[in-house]
């Protein structure tokens, strides 16, 4: 009879703690989940910190820690190369930019958003105040060394990915700042708080011409053999034209980036053709990565259709009067994906898992069943190869600062020069890749206001293949 009685004293008070236990963890997430918005609408500092205090970690692929709550504090990446390579991606807290991993995320970082039974089982465990982990595909290391190559230029940005996979290993923009200036809403550079990666609008310049040269060698008027005296000259009244190449074939205009000639090819094809080939890329529906809004891309040449000149301006990437041709680095490395997978790219990605305090994972993508798309024809994409990679080796190109010993190394620059505005106002592009099968890299690099010609662009992506081929894959 003793003997029960404890037994049922001892059942009453594990009865109790478990109460207590389940009501704190079920009642405080609830709490938070419905007051989840103030926190976007502006909710004060302190009340903000709270909420974090137990908040799960933003971590990088190679383990770097991008976000953490310790001792009731907020913390960003320890090293402030990582902390400015992602601040617009990881974002803040404080929630000041919204197109991020902090924003997005938040019920998992939080944990509301949990089931009531997974909410009971963390209760138990004792963990159930604690939020969830977010695994991210970024390399600290990667994005660390892609700031510093954006560093010296006034703004840019840069996507590194694996194109058999689709993990997006850096996505840096410039200029950034220190995560404690965001959270303070101070001292923010112009446009700091912009992800250029993910929501600008740059124009292609001359990386449009492997559009034309996929769109012509697509084309019923197609003639392989199709070659042009370059005087630099124009063609039509107003048309594209460049410093004078002389005799150009396809090989040779694409490594020499001739406007004459691929304004030509806009015309031999027509302006139907070309609009269809544009049509057809897909890349205007490319819209998210994961839940992060990607301003998608457009392509609207129809201006040209009854102006030859204005058509060939939109054969050499050049979209002047009211061509339209705009897309972000995203779409940039994506096409240079496209290329690298014979025409088949992933479905880009950035986040990996997401962890609970016990150690449950949740897969967001599956790295080894990466759902492709397809861009171009197999036979078409290998041509485009071809050229992508003759750019590079020829030694009369921009593009030859691209070269890494011993690699095949494709790619595409492209300068885009502003009208009416000082000397010192274009924006250089590269998008390259790695046609090799252990090192399945594809980057797109953009800087702003650079005085010379794409080679700072096409620098900052050679470097990065590089790099990524160092710290191989993770
Ligand atoms: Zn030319």
């Amino acid at each position: 009879m003793k003997q029960l009685i404890r037994n049922i004293k001892i059942a009453l008070v594990v009865l109790l703690v478990l109460t207590i236990g389940l009501g704190t963890g079920l009642v405080y997430q609830q709490y938070q989940s419905q007051t989840e918005l103030l926190a976007v609408a502006g909710e004060n500092k302190a009340s903000l910190r709270t909420r974090y205090a137990q908040a799960g970690s933003i971590v990088a692929k190679d383990g770097v820690v991008l976000a953490q709550s310790e001792d009731g504090q907020r913390q960003y990446a320890e090293d402030i190369y990582v902390q400015l390579g992602t601040s617009q991606l990881v974002g803040d807290y404080t929630h000041h930019m919204s197109n991020t991993i902090e924003t997005q995320y938040q019920g998992e970082i939080l944990g509301n958003k949990r089931g009531i039974t997974e909410q009971l089982l963390l209760d138990l465990a004792g963990r159930g105040l604690q939020g969830d982990d977010v695994h991210l595909t970024i390399q600290g290391d990667l994005s660390s060394l892609a700031y510093q190559e954006l560093e010296p230029y006034d703004a840019g940005a840069l996507v590194l990915m694996n194109y058999k996979t689709g993990e997006i290993l850096a996505s840096v923009s410039t200029p950034a700042t220190e995560m404690s200036n965001i959270i303070r809403y101070e001292d923010i550079p112009d446009t700091a708080l912009f992800n250029r990666a993910l929501n600008s609008a740059y124009q292609p310049a001359s990386t449009f011409k492997v559009f034309t040269s996929a769109a012509w060698l697509t084309s019923p008027n197609f003639q392989p053999d199709f070659t042009l005296e370059c005087s630099g000259e124009p063609l039509y009244p107003g048309g594209a034209r460049d410093k004078g190449h002389g005799l150009m074939d396809l090989n040779e205009a694409f490594a020499a980036s001739c406007n004459v000639y691929f304004g030509e090819l806009a015309n031999k094809m027509g302006e139907e053709h070309f609009s269809e080939f544009l049509n057809n890329l897909g890349l205007d529906k490319i819209d998210s990565l994961d839940r992060l809004d990607v301003r998608p891309a457009r392509y609207d040449i129809s201006a040209g259709k009854n102006d030859a000149g204005l058509l060939s301006w939109a054969g050499a990437g050049q979209p002047v009067g009211n061509l339209i041709a705009e897309e972000t680095p995203l779409h940039l490395a994506l096409v240079a994906s496209a290329v690298a997978g014979h025409g088949d790219y992933p479905e880009p990605y950035v986040v990996e898992k997401i962890v609970n305090p016990l150690q449950r994972e949740t897969r967001v993508h599956k790295a080894d069943k990466a759902s492709m798309k397809r861009m171009f024809a197999p036979e078409l994409a290998i041509r485009l190869e071809q050229l992508m990679i003759h750019g590079v080796e020829s030694s009369e190109s921009v593009q030859y600062n691209a070269a890494i010993p011993g690699v095949k190394v494709a790619g595409k620059s492209g300068t885009l020069e502003r009208e009416n505005v000082e000397s010192y106002q274009k924006t250089g592009l590269w998008m390259g890749f790695l046609a090799e099968p252990n090192y399945p890299f594809a980057v797109a690099v953009v800087v702003e206001n650079v005085e010379t010609s794409s080679e700072t662009a096409v620098v900052a992506g050679r470097n990065m293949l590089q790099y990524a081929m160092d710290y191989g894959i993770q």
